[in-house]
């Protein structure tokens, strides 16, 4: 499924929460009570209100809050911290914009398919972790990532003299002996991760193409679902029905006695 993007926006204003899934139970939503929102002026905040001519826009203060699942079999809650500015809005005059710094368990900017191993997931919910953050750590994490992945799919991580080996190479490997239009994914996912590693300036937009190229290799390698509704559809061929109309051959047939 396409990330939603805009839903892991920087900041928010209080009428505008984005729609955060709550990462215990990935089901219900999590909901925000303003009366258990505590702002706190920040130092640099009290130094500017000392000056004779500032803007609005140059405060800058902390806030902290916690977010409760609206899933009434799971009600967890989420600490919150991070910083809060206001911004000018034409409409409203003055707006307070709350800016993520720590959410405590982390979202998960995208639910991994079950069968990913565990390894791999507790790599994804790292770099969560570390998306509001630090980005470019956040991406140092998806590249430890795709060498569990390359780990998973047999690929060895060092050579005859046990010296180790580069992810391009390992990657190489893999379109090689694997499946080369996989390998070239995981190619695009190393090239940004690369960019963490060196550039050291990564921008939200990177983080998110290799996250949507990641859940879309790991749903090719873990879920195999286009092999899955493939032989569905061949079933439903050689039969020439709907599968309920015929008797499963899987299955022994039912007699009523
Ligand atoms: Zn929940």
């Amino acid at each position: 499924m396409a990330l939603d993007r805009n839903n892991w926006r920087s900041s928010f204003p209080l009428h505008d929460i984005p729609h955060y899934i709550c990462p215990t139970c990935n089901k219900g939503l999590l909901e925000l009570d303003s009366k258990n929102l505590k702002e706190f002026n920040s130092r640099y905040s009290k130094e500017i209100s000392k000056m004779k001519e500032y803007e609005f826009e140059w405060f800058q203060d902390r806030f902290i809050t916690f977010l409760q699942c609206n899933n009434k079999k799971c009600q967890d809650y989420i600490t919150l911290i991070g910083n809060v500015t206001p911004e000018h809005d034409y409409e409203d005059g003055y707006v307070s914009y709350f800016y993520p710094l720590l959410f405590n368990p982390a979202l998960k900017i995208f639910i991994p398919c079950l069968k990913t191993p565990e390894k791999i997931v507790k790599m994804l919910n790292e770099s969560f972790a570390l998306f509001w953050i630090d980005k470019s750590a956040a991406v140092n994490k998806i590249r430890i990532m795709l060498e569990f992945l390359m780990d998973d799919q047999g690929i060895e991580r060092t050579d005859t003299r046990g010296k180790m080996i580069a992810l391009a190479r390992r990657i190489d490997k893999f379109k090689r002996e694997h499946n080369e239009d996989m390998g070239k994914l995981m190619e695009a996912i190393k090239w940004v991760g690369n960019d963490g590693s060196h550039a050291g300036d990564i921008k939200a937009s990177d983080l998110f193409d290799a996250y949507e190229i990641t859940e879309y290799v790991l749903e090719l390698l873990y879920e195999k679902r286009k092999e899955k509704l493939t032989d569905l559809s061949s079933k439903i061929n050689t039969a020439k029905s709907s599968l309920s109309k015929i008797p499963n051959p899987r299955e022994p047939i039912k007699y009523f006695v």
